[in-house]
């Protein structure tokens, strides 16, 4: 299927004009699928040219909301499909000041932190597309149009290494900030990276200036490398050096997210030693609560462990705050939720193995005692027939020993 969220108006324009159908229609269509709707709701649109656009494997939606999720604090968790059947997941946090949509990048990710559901498998990237239908399907849920959008901000946070998908990325972002579309404003977009140097820097350098978050999570290399592998690849310095860059280029001021984790992260010492390395950074740290993953392990600290180690950083003139842990009792960290969903098909494919292998057990043991009835009913008519052989050729001769007496 070819997917025409992954195209942007002018592109769309040459679609349309390759069916022998008048440029204005090309608006019409990209407002449709911007809207949400699927092929046979887009009444607008000559039906003809619908159909001939779906004969020829174009497909106006990337996705589907596949499940929802809701939190006791208003935010809101979705478990999308895509149109291969994967899943990924995102989140809507509704805010006094507006609503933000958290979303994926990647099927997984390739990254493995330690502390997220997400790097525990990675499928395959997103394209621009696939990421751009999360917001018109939210947007749609929110009940929004293309020309009165619902959502206010997004952040790519949710599963996925975004520069590690960086040319759809890219595509995303230019589509979703378009006039032509849902116009948002690069002030009102952050993208969360673990921290990709040479990535940094081009995205600096390709003048979009969004919003960067870095996911340092460690004062230093040592303690980095073992909870982020990426660590191993690029040490602490360069990330920094490289969000240098993006805050000269670009003029935005850095976030810094540091998961605070116990006995691994979250001592006094910890905190001074990141104020130390982020004290010629302009940045703000935020602080968030581990959302605490059970297959990883790792514990998140006390609240009163995170006012200590924000105090600290505060001290050392260091900007920070704690970041408010959204949709924890829906699964709200990255990852976890498609990872729940996954555990559970599993589990309903493994007990619909398990019962068709006992109703299989069940039809060989059936089997068996029909053939063992049919061979016993053989056997007892062989010596039936047997027997009554024998009883036939008993009276043969008795009638015989008769007609001998009678005879003499
Ligand atoms: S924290 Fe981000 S980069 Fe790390 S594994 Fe999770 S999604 Fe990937």
């Amino acid at each position: 299927m070819n997917n025409l969220l992954d195209y942007n108006l002018e592109e769309l324009t040459n679609i349309v004009l390759s069916f022998n159908e008048q440029k204005f229609r090309a608006k019409q269509l990209y407002n449709a699928i911007l809207n949400g709707k699927d092929v046979l709701s887009a009444t607008n649109l000559p039906q003809a040219f619908l159909s001939k656009l779906t004969e020829k494997g174009f497909n106006m939606q990337s996705l589907k909301i596949h499940k929802i999720f809701k939190s006791h604090d208003k935010s809101v968790k979705f478990l999308y499909k895509l149109n291969d059947d994967n899943l990924i997941e995102g989140v809507l946090m509704q805010h006094s000041y507006g609503n933000t949509l958290c979303v994926s990048t990647q099927v997984g990710c390739k990254m493995n932190c330690a502390f997220c559901a997400s790097g525990l498998n990675f499928v395959r990237n997103l394209t621009a597309g696939e990421i751009l239908g999360q917001v018109v399907q939210v947007n749609s849920y929110l009940k929004g149009l293309v020309t009165d959008r619902k959502i206010t901000n997004i952040v790519l946070m949710g599963s996925g290494e975004p520069l590690d998908n960086f040319d759809n990325v890219v595509k995303f972002l230019k589509l979703v900030t378009s006039d032509d579309g849902f116009n948002f404003s690069v002030r009102n977009i952050t993208l969360s990276t673990c921290g990709i140097p040479s990535k940094i820097e081009k995205l600096a350098d390709l003048g979009l200036s969004i919003n960067l978050a870095i996911s340092l999570h460690a004062p230093n290399n040592e303690i980095r490398k073992q909870i982020m592998p990426v660590a191993k690849s690029f040490s602490v310095e360069s990330v920094i050096e490289a969000a240098k860059h993006y805050n000269t280029i670009t003029n935005r001021m850095i976030y810094i997210e540091y998961a605070l984790i116990d006995g691994v992260n979250s001592s006094l010492q910890n905190a001074r030693e990141l104020a130390d390395l982020l004290c010629d950074l302009n940045c703000k740290v935020n602080l968030i609560g581990l959302n605490e993953v059970k297959e990883r392990g790792l514990k998140k600290v006390t609240d009163s462990q995170t006012q200590q180690f924000l105090r600290e950083l505060l001290k050392c003139g260091i900007s920070a705050t704690i970041r408010k842990s959204l949709g924890d009792d829906v699964n709200g960290a990255c990852g976890q939720l498609r990872n729940k969903e996954l555990s559970q098909q599993k589990a309903k494919s493994t007990t619909l193995q398990t019962a068709k292998k006992i109703e299989n057990k069940a039809k060989f043991n059936k089997e068996i005692k029909n053939d063992r009835k049919n061979l016993k009913n053989k056997n007892n008519s062989k010596t039936n027939s047997n027997y009554k052989k024998a009883e036939n050729k008993k009276s043969l001769k008795n009638n015989k020993t008769k007609n001998n007496y009678r005879g003499k």
